[in-house]
């Protein structure tokens, strides 16, 4: 029997996170507004009005396009695509075609399994978003609040060889736009949403066949179950002697098949032209010096730094480096610490990422600043504190914002090393209990653990462990 492949393309559509819109000053985000609030006659395509760039939408593209190592072209243009959709009011979107913003470009994916896939880009460019269609009731209503919300459209190769690919695509670019700052990258509200190109081959082959087209694949599971689902259909067609046609898919989320919505347009069917009422972009060497003067070092170049510079298990990095605050959080703590980088890592792994989870707040929002944390880890390598003190602390500064010094002096944390004190706890806890202390006589040495537990109870946690070990061994002999 034939083996096939699966060859995947990925056109992904990102809505920057600009205050207003493209081509106007209506509000660009109207995920918790009423249908049809933010609007003017410029979105709504109403004759006699002149669309007016939002030199934000070009910055943030172009930041965008130099994280995904694109080439910015110095001068670019739009164009209108032309169709007629009931959400699309001017019968034509404003958006870039043969000269856009930026081209080529690439983004490497670290797969779980250890290899890595590089996805190259095809195309970049800006353009606007038509309206929202609903269907409700046996109606159709149109939202026009979306016309005009900044898009930048991103196609990748057909590079992507399996449906976990294609998902870890979208986590990575998801993490890549969060992290320079140019989208919410949200896609349960449309901010980040996917179509998906796929097609089959024998293993072996190096030609393509026809591809199908998938939309509103818009969650990361949608993804990789639309793509499985496709790539079994593909299959049953061609071992049944079916020629693959390419068609338009929609993926029903709720039932988690796949129908077919259309024969797929070609470019030509759109009839591009250059659009008249807006000058080109310019984009001087001096302008994109000073947008990429906001670029942040990228998380995978970040990732393999934390490896190196600090001797980070690659794990570590992959989850501090998931988020950028995070990992700024953990090179600020790192540096205030002075110490063992990695146990900076796993105090932030095991109880600073729980309390983000709980709280739902980015590590730059903690009141338990890296100063803070460094200090706590500080006070248990002197030996002030011992390290279940230092875990509760971690919450007390959080909830009271103050230094971890402070609460551990105000509330008497202090670990008692003192040995007096310490032996007379142990004496009372071996006359209180005859029964342990036989029975440790007898041979249960594992009850040691025990009195130990014992003396940290009645001292309220402060007692030295090792110490009150060593000296009940001592009595106990
Ligand atoms: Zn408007």
């Amino acid at each position: 029997m034939t083996e096939y492949e699966v060859i995947i393309g990925l056109e992904t559509h990102i809505q920057l996170n600009t205050i207003t819109k493209v081509f106007c000053s209506c509000k660009a985000d109207s995920w918790i507004d009423l249908p049809n609030t933010n609007i003017c006659p410029v979105c709504c395509g109403l004759p006699g009005v002149l669309p007016v760039l939002n030199k934000l939408v070009v910055e943030k593209a172009t930041l965008l396009a130099e994280a995904m190592h694109a080439e910015t072209r110095s001068l670019s243009f739009f164009d209108r695509k032309n169709y007629f959709y009931p959400d699309l009011p001017k019968g034509f979107q404003i958006s870039q075609f043969d000269m856009s913003l930026a081209h080529g470009g690439y983004l490497d994916l670290p797969m779980p399994q250890g290899y890595t896939r590089h996805v190259t880009i095809h195309k970049l460019h800006i353009e606007e978003d038509a309206g929202k269609t609903v269907n409700q009731h046996g109606r159709r209503y149109i939202d026009f609040n979306r016309c005009g919300v900044p898009l930048v459209e991103m196609v990748t190769g057909p590079d992507l060889r399996s449906a976990d690919e294609a998902a870890q695509y979208l986590i990575r670019l998801r993490q890549l736009l969060r992290w320079v700052g140019v989208s919410e990258a949200d896609m349960e509200k449309g901010h980040l949403r996917c179509d998906a190109n796929v097609s089959i081959r024998p293993v072996g082959a190096t030609h393509l066949n026809p591809k199908t087209e998938i939309k509103n694949v818009n969650s990361i599971d949608a993804v990789r179950n639309a793509i499985l689902k496709e790539f079994d259909r593909q299959v049953r067609e061609v071992e049944a002697g079916r020629r693959i046609e390419s068609w338009t898919l929609e993926w029903d989320e709720d039932r988690g098949v796949l129908r077919k919505m259309r024969s797929k347009e070609t470019e030509a069917d759109y009839r591009y032209f250059r659009e008249p009422d807006l000058l080109p972009i310019r984009l001087t060497d001096e302008w994109k010096h000073d947008i990429l003067r906001n670029l942040p070092e990228l998380p995978l170049v970040r990732r393999e730094r934390f490896v190196k510079q600090y001797g980070l298990p690659e794990y570590d990095a992959d989850i501090l480096t998931s988020e950028r605050s995070l990992s700024d959080y953990f090179e600020a703590a790192v540096k205030n610490y002075g110490g063992d980088p990695k146990k900076i890592s796993n105090w932030l792994m095991n109880d600073v990422l729980r309390m983000l989870n709980e709280r739902g707040v980015s590590a730059d929002q903690l009141k338990l600043t890296p100063r803070s944390l460094a200090e706590i880890l500080k006070l248990i390598d002197a030996g002030t504190i011992n390290n279940s003190t230092g875990k509760a602390l971690l919450e007390k500064v959080e909830t009271t914002g103050r230094s971890p010094a402070e609460i551990v002096a105000s509330e008497g944390l202090a670990k008692v090393s003192d040995d007096s004190a310490i032996r007379k706890v142990c004496q009372e806890i071996l006359a209180e209990n005859p029964k342990e202390v036989e029975s440790y006589k007898s041979g249960k040495v594992t009850l040691i653990g025990w009195f130990v537990g014992q003396v940290m109870k009645k001292m309220r946690g402060k007692a030295d462990a090792s110490l009150a070990r060593t000296i009940f061994e001592e009595l106990l002999q």
